[in-house]
């Protein structure tokens, strides 16, 4: 008898369809619950054995990745302009480029990060041990990933699962399998075993198989609703995870902000990708002193955005992934509006472009209870507001559930770092945003409900290691003081060792350390 959950997944075909003309890219069949646990059984065959490999043979295999997706660039790029939606241009720099840098960033940092480390021991008791940290691979990794960074969050996440010795088993999202079954031939192209990065395609019921076929540690990028099951069900089993989920990341602007500077940062953090990332302007708080000046020139920026199918160079925004994402960026807007807010640009779909298109959105007068402030609106719209005062921004940015990232614009970069340390989020850039996404060395993640862990980063390679403390004893012919032959003697002696460890001063430490070196000399009685 097949279970619930593979009875659901048996009957399921994934129509892959292009967001901007609702072309059909594919059909794919969903794999079954049973096909999952299959490939996650032939990846813990395959993992030791590229465990074993030398790290210099793994990084090989990363090196030819990357010259492959370097040459291929293009191609891939206007892949995921297809799947996604997102300008080909933003292809290249949000999604090719952080892939063929972090894949440089493992390259380099692999043999220092993997190398034992020394663990000095501080206690003397302890002195005649030696200890070191190892590093060593989970197994096999699951990593479930969102539509809207199809080939980026799979590949930077697989890639650093890899060169620390792992097997990949990528579930990627229904609306986007395309991009990660690219990865996927990239990775065999460049000499990598086939059952060391697998695609397992379908909705969430596979996703949930692969949370219970053995996978050994799983990423998860997602939503907080799915993030949440996600972290139930692996709780179940006592999974170790990574949760990279949603954001709502607020940007503060500070009068001695450049304006002409700033509003363009506005314009590329909201719009970007649709408004469609995880790391988008999702607020933006503007000093009353240059409020109005600030509207007036991202709604004149606005009106020049170019919106249409992303295969078109000139293009700058494209379609939303879907109609559910449509009608949430919808409710949004329509509550911001009917509460009070001013709506200065967009507000409506562009139905002359195609059935996803909606236009850049621009609200002003946004009050903390509206839902475009609360939720997560993964759309293209920059809700305003004003503050008055620092620390009232602080509170307004702070002022929420998610804490993935943020931003301060100031021209005094000492003003906008110490604001930066009041915010409460994973990352908070001073006079940019979303480009921490891009720097490899940065750890990707957030606070709150934005997340668990981190990805991206040596704290992202940490992620992919379980560590391993290594101990040995430099006087094997010795036994320990602290082992059996207990008594008042012993004790006073151990008290001693405390006293000259941690006495007050010195003479009560050599007081300490002449009661306890009778204990060095002491017969053990078993
Ligand atoms: P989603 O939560 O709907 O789906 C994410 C993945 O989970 C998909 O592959 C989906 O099939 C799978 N899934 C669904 N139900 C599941 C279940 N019960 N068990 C296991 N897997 C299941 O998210 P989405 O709409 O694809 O992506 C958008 C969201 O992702 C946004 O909230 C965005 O902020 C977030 N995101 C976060 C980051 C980050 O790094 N923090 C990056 C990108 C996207």
């Amino acid at each position: 008898m097949p279970t619930e959950a593979q009875a659901v997944l048996s009957k399921t075909i994934i129509v892959d369809t292009n967001p901007a003309t609702t072309e059909v890219l594919a059909e794919l069949p969903c794999a079954t619950a049973e096909q999952v646990q299959d490939a996650v059984a032939r990846a813990h065959i395959a993992q030791p054995k590229w465990q074993a490999t030398s790290l210099a043979q793994r990084i090989e295999v990363l090196r030819r990745f990357q010259g492959l997706l370097r040459d291929r660039a293009l191609d891939v790029a206007q892949l995921i302009c297809r799947e996604a939606g997102k300008p080909t241009a933003e292809a290249i720099t949000t999604e090719i480029l952080v892939v063929l840098d972090a894949a440089a960033f493992c390259m380099r940092t692999a043999h220092r990060f993997l190398r034992d480390q020394p663990v000095p021991h501080g206690n003397i008791a302890m002195k005649s041990k030696r200890g070191v940290l190892t590093r060593e691979p989970h197994g096999v990794v699951g990593i479930i990933s969102p539509w809207n960074y199809p080939f980026s969050t799979p590949a930077v996440e697989a890639i650093a699962a890899l060169v620390t010795g792992n097997a990949v088993v990528i579930k990627p999202s229904e609306f986007t399998p395309l991009a990660a079954l690219e990865l996927q031939k990239l990775m065999q192209a460049s000499g990598l075993e086939p059952d060391l990065l697998q695609v397992v395609v379908g909705e969430g019921p596979a996703g949930a198989a692969l949370i219970d076929s053995g996978v050994d540690k799983l990423i998860f990028t997602g939503s907080v609703a799915t993030g949440k099951r996600v972290a139930e069900a692996a709780a179940r089993r006592l999974l170790p995870v990574v949760l990279e989920l949603g954001g709502k990341d607020p940007m503060i602007v500070l009068p001695d902000a450049d304006l002409d500077v700033t509003t363009s940062g506005a314009l590329w953090g909201a719009f970007m990708n649709a408004g469609q990332t995880c790391l988008s302007v999702e607020r933006c708080y503007v000093h009353r002193s240059i409020y109005e000046g600030f509207l007036k020139m991202m709604a004149d920026k606005i009106a020049k955005l170019r919106v249409g199918n992303g295969l078109a160079s000139e293009v700058e925004m494209g379609p939303l992934i879907n109609e559910r994402q449509l009608r949430t960026v919808e409710a949004h807007v329509n509550d911001a509006v009917q509460s009070g807010a001013r709506l200065l640009a967009g507000g409506r779909r562009l139905t002359e472009l195609g059935p996803n298109f909606y236009a850049p959105t621009l609200l002003a007068d946004v009050t903390p209870k509206m839902r475009a402030i609360q939720e997560e609106t993964f759309g293209p719209v920059l809700p305003v507001a004003t503050f008055d005062t620092e620390a009232e921004a602080i509170d307004l940015a702070n002022n929420s559930n998610f804490g993935l990232a943020a931003s301060v614009w100031t021209r005094e970069r000492s003003r906008g770092e110490a604001m930066a340390r009041q915010i409460k989020a994973g990352t908070v850039m001073v006079n940019d945003m979303i480009s921490g996404f891009g720097i490899s060395e940065a750890p990707h993640g957030g606070l709150k409900q934005s997340g668990i862990g981190r990805t991206h980063g040596e704290m992202g390679l940490e992620e992919m290691v379980q560590a391993k403390y290594i101990d040995s004893d430099l006087l094997p012919n010795m036994k320990k003081v602290w082992w059996y032959g207990y008594g008042a003697r012993f004790q006073e002696q151990a008290v001693g060792l405390i006293e000259a460890l941690y006495g007050r001063d010195l003479a009560r430490r050599w007081k300490g350390l002449l009661h306890t070196v009778g204990a060095v000399r002491r017969k053990s009685r078993v």
